[in-house]
């Protein structure tokens, strides 16, 4: 049963009737264009078919609860509640949504998910993006769609303490079926950009590799305050405004590693308007070697990668991938393949093979298909 059918379910059981409705958000899968959001620059995710789902009334005592199916706890809170936990995620929402003048109502919640956690497929955003969702609509609030992403980061970076940029939340919001979320990070302007593998005879095989996440928040924030420091360094507001033909001479300017994080953040943020360029001609083949190159460029300049993210893509690519690359904020997470769709299963077995031989958690596989953003159900 997909967590959109559970979630209405476990309202029921906890509270004992039904909600008023459901709501959904999706995690996301990040194409290209990584590492680039704090850097004013450009990123190419969609949604992925899995989603987190919250079924909800209103009630009338003055508080919020929330159930999770993935704990299997119930949290209360007020508006002047601070919480910390799972919880604060739903929280967070409330928090900012109220910080931003509505009139939240209070309400009860059950929530579900099929996205993983955990897993750098962000079900994070996927939780305040459908909490957003169905706050706005129980409390008859229109709450502007081009709003919601900045609303949910803010609920992360300033209630739970997650300095996250706003690309998981404008894909778990303003990502349509059959698209990829064309997002410039600066301007907030979205265009979605068609991309639908299964229709050209391609998969993209998203491969959990299930390693576990290290030194993340750490090395996070010291690639960030690099990319500050280099900006500064070149007079610029953000490394967005360094233009590829430019970098050799800003190079020149910087000390290692510093020179290197800065060549990945400015050849990435071009390799998205590559691969943006490609789809648009409706070649989605030849942005194979555009994933491989980011790979690399993540690999050997930013050094996010962990063996485990490095050997799946060379597993794929050896396996006949037509390109492969970690997704998300690296040292642990998933990898992406761009595959003609039959050798999936060669992919996938390569991929398994390569991490029995070293011992490696097994990895899970599964196609991805680009889907809708967040919204109502029309079951509930
Ligand atoms: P990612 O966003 O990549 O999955 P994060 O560390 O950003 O990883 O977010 C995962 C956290 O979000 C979980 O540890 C949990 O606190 C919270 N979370 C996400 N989805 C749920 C859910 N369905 N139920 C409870 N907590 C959730
Ligand atoms: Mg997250």
């Amino acid at each position: 049963m997909k967590a959109e059918a559970r979630a209405p379910q476990a309202y029921t059981t906890v509270y004992g009737e039904p909600p008023a409705g459901v709501w959904a958000a999706p995690g996301r899968v990040n194409l290209i264009g990584e590492h680039t959001d704090y850097n004013d620059g450009f990123v190419l995710p969609f949604a992925l078919p899995h989603r987190t789902a919250v079924a909800a009334s209103r009630h009338d005592d003055p508080s919020w609860i929330v159930y999770s199916e993935q704990t299997g706890e119930t949290v209360r809170f007020t508006a002047d509640d601070r919480i910390t936990g799972w919880a604060s995620y739903v929280a967070g929402v409330v928090w900012a949504l109220r910080a931003a003048g509505y009139e939240i109502p209070p309400a009860r919640l059950a929530v579900a998910s099929d996205v993983p956690l955990g897993a750098g497929l962000s079900s994070s955003a996927a939780i305040e993006c459908a909490v957003l969702a169905a706050l706005a609509d129980l409390g008859g609030l229109s709450v502007p769609v081009a709003d919601r992403p900045a609303l949910a980061q803010r609920a992360e970076n300033e209630y739970v303490g997650m300095p996250c940029g706003i690309m998981d939340q404008s894909a778990a919001t303003l990502s349509r079926a059959g698209h990829a979320l064309f997002l410039d990070c600066r301007t907030l302007a979205v265009e979605h950009i068609p991309f639908d593998p299964a229709a050209a005879g391609l998969t993209v095989l998203v491969i959990d590799t299930r390693a576990p996440h290290r030194l993340v928040s750490g090395e996070y924030a010291a690639r960030r305050a690099a990319c500050e420091r280099a900006a500064a360094t070149l007079g610029l507001a953000a490394l967005r405004d360094l233009a590829v033909a430019d970098l050799p001479a800003a190079l020149r300017r910087l000390p290692d590693p510093d020179r290197r994080r800065v060549r990945h953040v400015v050849t990435e943020n071009q390799r998205v308007l590559d691969t943006v360029r490609l789809l648009r001609d409706g070649r989605p083949r030849e942005i194979g070697p555009l994933l491989t190159a980011s790979h690399e460029s993540l690999r050997d300049d930013f050094e996010v990668t962990v063996p485990e993210l490095d050997v799946a893509v060379e597993a794929a690519l050896r396996a006949g991938a037509l390109g492969a690359r970690m997704t998300g904020g690296g040292f642990g997470g998933c990898v992406l393949a761009l595959i003609e769709a039959p050798s999936a299963g060669l992919v996938t077995d390569a991929v398994t093979a390569a991490f029995a031989a070293l011992g490696f958690a097994k990895p899970v596989a599964f196609p991805a298909t680009p889907g809708p953003g967040a919204g109502r159900l029309h079951t509930g």
